[in-house]
């Protein structure tokens, strides 16, 4: 099924994280330019149903670090819900430089620390998903209008990274551009505007913004591992209160990967299937679903890169970043000839590709026919 032509006076992007579309206009009305790169992470999260005798409504913990080194910026989250529910999740800074690393199986291990296993035992996965989400936060919101619309939520970036919410931002956003746009459309047309810049005014005048000044450093803070980060973000939040005099800069997460022979290779327990899974599995709870005959949602700019470049000098990070199973590195019966085989119909949008590829040769765009995951209580 062909996309739909948008013939609105007004367009509001709404993409969420890493918008397909919210790239081209990046291009098209250079957004990005005087900006800090935008910088990511991935989320993978769980829902379980757990013990009744287990269950605590309302209680929080998050964590940092382990399994992770301490050079790898990443940490959990677990919510005790209503109904004997747990969502638990792993996120990890895609500015990560082993390219062994497999953000999935980080996951998974983390989730048999005695402390948290016990959680789980006895209970029983019932959804799972993955999601990029934004690291990049004031320092890098792009210009936010351009003529005929604006950018508001995640696709714009504003994520509030250390306390991973951008729920509440994402309405803020959505509110303002409303009423910028409002204006435009209800103007005078000898007034002849198209550019909806009072959003962006408005904007700088809420909450929104100051609350994601105040925490502009915190994330780039860890750049220098996690012991360091924890300090700073101590200093910057409870004596500087956000206000330091000093903005730190973010670099792009692609061009971060050491070569694999420069990286220490990483052993993964193979999975309990108790607590521990494998991603076919995983992907199968995803509910995700692609039309058949629909055109391929992921590209490769040029079909040379994976083998003679990402394979040869990263050893294929996208086996391991890709927490849906859908790169594979193939080979003939006698282990010679590989090729890259991508396992479109797996694949749970997350965009880590899109962003984590060292060449940015991957295209991920958005499939025709609506397809993808399916998260009715994620
Ligand atoms: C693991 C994880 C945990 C999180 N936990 C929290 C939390 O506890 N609290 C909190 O407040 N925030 C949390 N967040 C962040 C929160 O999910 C986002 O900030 C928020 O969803 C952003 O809202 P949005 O509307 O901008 O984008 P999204 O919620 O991503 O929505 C974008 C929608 O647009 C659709 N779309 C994208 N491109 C196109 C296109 N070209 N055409 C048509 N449709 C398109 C997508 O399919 C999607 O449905 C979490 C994020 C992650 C990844
Ligand atoms: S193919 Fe890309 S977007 Fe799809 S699940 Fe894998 S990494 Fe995520």
């Amino acid at each position: 099924m062909p996309g739909m032509d948008l013939l609105a006076k007004q367009v509001i992007f709404a993409e969420g994280c890493r918008g397909h579309l919210t790239k081209g206009l990046f291009e098209t009305f250079d957004l990005r330019e005087g900006k800090d790169p935008q910088t990511y992470a991935i989320g993978i999260k769980e829902l379980w149903d757990i013990d009744p005798a287990k269950s605590k409504p309302g209680t929080v913990w998050h964590s940092v670090g382990w399994p992770l080194s301490t050079d790898t910026y990443g940490g959990s989250f677990l919510y005790h819900l209503n109904g004997n529910q747990v969502a638990v999740g792993y996120v990890v800074g895609l500015d990560y430089s082993n390219p062994h690393l497999s953000p999935f199986e980080e996951f998974q291990r983390f989730k048999t620390h005695p402390k948290v296993r016990d959680v789980f035992e006895g209970g029983r996965r019932v959804s799972y998903g993955a999601r990029a989400l934004n690291e990049g936060g004031f320092q890098s919101v792009p210009k936010l209008t351009f003529p005929g619309g604006c950018l508001v939520g995640c696709t714009a970036g504003f994520l509030n990274v250390p306390k991973i919410k951008g729920t509440h931002t994402s309405m803020k956003s959505g509110m303002l551009a409303a009423d910028a746009v409002f204006e435009i459309v209800t103007a005078d047309e000898a007034q002849n505007a198209v550019e909806p810049v009072s959003y962006a005014e408005k904007l700088e005048q809420s909450w929104l913004w100051k609350e994601l000044y105040k925490v502009r450093n915190i994330r780039p803070s860890f750049n220098k591992g996690m012991w360091a980060g924890m300090a700073y973000s101590a200093l910057d939040t409870y004596i500087l209160r956000g206000n330091a005099p000093w903005t730190f800069k973010h670099h792009a997460d692609h061009t971060n990967l050491k070569p694999a022979d420069k990286a220490p290779k990483i052993d993964y327990p193979k999975p309990d299937n108790v607590v521990s899974f494998d991603r076919n599995s995983s992907v199968y709870l995803s509910g995700t679903n692609h039309e058949e005959n629909q055109p391929v949602h992921l590209r490769l700019k040029d079909a040379t890169v994976p083998i003679a470049h990402n394979l040869a000098l990263y050893d294929a990070p996208e086996q391991r970043y890709c927490p849906a199973g859908v790169y594979e590195i193939v080979r003939d019966e006698n282990g010679d000839n590989p090729a890259l085989q991508i396992n479109a119909q797996n694949c749970v949008h997350c965009k880590t590709c899109d962003i984590k590829d060292p060449s940015q040769n991957i295209q991920w765009v958005t499939p025709e026919g609506g397809g993808g995951p399916n998260y009715p209580n994620m």
